[in-house]
């Protein structure tokens, strides 16, 4: 049920960002999630319609993927893990244990295992948009 968590937290953001806007109506809410994060996008699309509030009515929640950018602790090469690079054993262990993606990643440039995640793991809003509140 990780993914009603994230859908409650998602509606939360956009309800801060709808009232430091000042939008009446909330249109298109762009979210984005990291590659590393295990999350079904079926069963968090499902949460988001059915959690959201009267304000959210006519929104459309747009999910995608964001890559995973990684960056070498040893020589500092930045690249993006892309799971079709693996074999099909190890991309389904690092979805369901994004811990053990250490065991699996090694920088391509000198094959130290030891790098740090820059993005691709957690969930954020990319963009929010919507009907402004009128003056008056
Ligand atoms: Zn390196």
């Amino acid at each position: 049920m990780h993914e009603w968590a994230l859908a409650e937290a998602v509606i939360a953001a956009v309800s801060q960002v709808a009232e430091k806007e000042g939008l009446k109506e909330v249109k298109k809410v762009k979210i984005k999630i990291g590659e590393l994060q295990q999350i079904e996008l079926d069963i968090l699309e499902f949460a988001l319609s059915q959690l959201k509030p009267a304000k959210f009515k006519h929104t459309k929640f747009s999910v995608k993927v964001a890559k995973a950018e990684l960056k070498c602790r040893v020589c500092g090469y930045t690249w993006f893990f892309t799971k079709e690079k693996m074999d099909e054993a190890s991309a389904e262990a690092i979805h369901f244990v994004p811990e053990i993606a250490h065991t699996y990643i090694k920088c391509p440039k000198c094959g130290s295992p030891d790098f740090e995640i820059l993005e691709g793991r957690g969930i954020w809003l990319e963009s929010v948009k919507g009907v402004k509140q009128e003056d008056g």
